[in-house]
């Protein structure tokens, strides 16, 4: 009997990188569905609104047939259960992220053992990219070009038009 494999994507998404779609395409490749699952959390006090930052995702993504954008609350195990999911995939840059990325999958882990998570490592070209990076180079009046999808582009220049030198 074929298995079909979902795998969720959980993330800040403020806003969504071309390192993210690397990361997303690469687990097109590896498995049947991915969901891109924007976190709700504001603690982080996001630039870009959940609405925003959802529609950006469904626009980037719009021609990966594989992929669903939605939103999530709470523990990301729950979610990703609730959801049928058996994998969660995060990206690792460098070894910055490791100690982090290492902990949470193994907090993960003891509050739900049926999911596992797994990493995948982007195109050396995206391994120095952050949407913070991203942010604080376009408040500043930086091009951002080739970083972040055009469509992120434009709404970047939106957000921070006159907003130089301030
Ligand atoms: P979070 O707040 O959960 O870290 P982010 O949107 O910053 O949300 O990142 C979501 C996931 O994507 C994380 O696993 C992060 O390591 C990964 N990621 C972020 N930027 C890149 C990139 N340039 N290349 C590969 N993975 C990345």
């Amino acid at each position: 009997m074929e298995k079909h494999l979902l795998a969720v994507y959980p993330g800040s998404f403020d806003p969504v990188t071309n390192g993210h779609l690397d990361i997303i395409e690469r687990a097109c490749r590896l498995f049947d569905r991915v969901v891109v699952a924007v976190s709700t959390q504001v603690d982080k006090r996001p630039l870009f609104s959940l609405e925003e930052r959802l529609a950006m995702l469904r626009e980037v993504t719009a021609n990966m047939p594989q992929v669903a954008v939605e939103s999530f609350g709470g523990l990301l195990v729950q979610y990703a259960s609730r959801r049928g999911a058996r994998v969660v995939i995060r990206g690792i840059r460098a070894v910055s992220d490791f100690d982090y990325e290492f902990q949470m999958s193994l907090m993960n882990r003891r509050l739900c053992e049926d999911v596992e998570t797994v990493f995948l490592v982007p195109a050396e070209a995206y391994t120095y990219l952050s949407s913070s990076l991203v942010k604080e180079v376009a408040a500043l009046g930086g091009s951002v070009a080739g970083l972040v999808p055009a469509a992120v582009e434009r709404r970047l220049l939106e957000k921070f038009r006159g907003r130089e030198g301030r």
